[in-house]
């Protein structure tokens, strides 16, 4: 699957829940807010793929993902693909929210509807890629992979 296939289906995921399912104002900067944590949701299972379209778009990309490739256990669509990457990312998240809007409003629980989002985009990807042959180690430190297809 590509970049943008994956930052689709994240917001496809989004928008479904925040417009028809979970109906709340959403102020500007919250939208903002929640586009770019679906974004990074959708695209960061395949920051395991030292040459992968998101490293692009990041200044320095091509230096940095050689410097954190070593994290991701077992190469492409290994730990980032499976259940357990997706909670230790999503815990990584939460630090990074935290780090970067400690005092975020309380209004309708902001803190925790971003992280909804990341969260979202992120299992989207997963679930995107389990429409694949290939599929994805859901269930790691099994290897195998399930598909869909
Ligand atoms: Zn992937």
């Amino acid at each position: 699957m590509t970049y943008k296939t994956h930052l689709t289906t994240g917001f496809l995921f989004s928008s479904i829940l925040f417009l028809l399912i979970y109906k709340i104002e959403l102020s500007p900067t919250l939208v903002i807010a929640l586009i770019l944590s679906t974004g990074l949701g959708s695209s960061t299972p395949d920051l395991d793929t030292p040459s992968g379209e998101l490293w692009d778009k990041v200044p320095a990309g091509s230096i940095i993902s050689r410097l954190v490739n070593p994290v991701f256990i077992g190469g492409h669509r290994h730990l980032s693909h499976s259940l357990i990457g997706f909670g230790a990312f999503a815990f990584l998240f939460w630090l990074l929210l935290k780090l970067i809007a400690p005092n975020l409003p309380i209004i309708h629980n902001s803190e925790f509807i971003i992280l909804v989002a990341f969260g979202l985009g992120y299992a989207s990807h997963l679930f995107a890629d389990m429409f694949t042959e290939a599929g994805v180690p859901i269930l790691f430190p099994s290897d195998q992979n399930r598909s869909l297809v």
